[in-house]
């Protein structure tokens, strides 16, 4: 079982009072157990300072409300003018694949031009609903 440095109180003191003497400071330099029992209340008292942070502020905390509704608002504004653009999107896309077919007199060009427009169809429905 691990004993406990008998200088550790002595460290820990030194450490909150800030009084340290020339023997403690050689003492900490060659003892683990000291080392770490003061990182430990390094940390410590760091989370304990955290802990202790001022309460905000009610304007601040009233503004950053006001911030997030307005935010809300705008998403909830913008959906109508996305679903319209994913809607000029596909009618653009599924134009432009027909008139590349109706110029094309030949069957084959035809016959390409179904193709890629049952692909553009298929992208373009897919990318306005995966945006989703
Ligand atoms: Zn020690």
């Amino acid at each position: 079982m691990k004993t406990m440095c008998s200088r550790e109180q002595d460290v820990l003191a030194a450490q909150r009072t800030g009084t340290w003497t020339d023997e403690l400071r050689a003492h900490l330099a060659g003892c683990g157990d000291c080392a770490d029992s003061l990182l430990v209340a390094g940390f410590l008292q760091e989370a304990a300072e955290t802990a202790e942070a001022p309460v905000q502020e009610p304007g601040f905390v009233w503004w950053k409300l006001q911030l997030r509704a307005r935010r809300d608002d705008a998403a909830r504004a913008l959906r109508p003018v996305i679903l319209v653009e994913r809607a000029a999107m596909a009618a653009l896309g599924l134009g432009l694949v027909g008139c590349i077919a109706w110029m094309s007199t030949e069957a084959a060009m035809a016959a390409i031009a179904l193709g890629v427009l049952s692909v553009a169809a298929g992208s373009v429905v897919w990318f306005a609903w995966s945006r989703n």
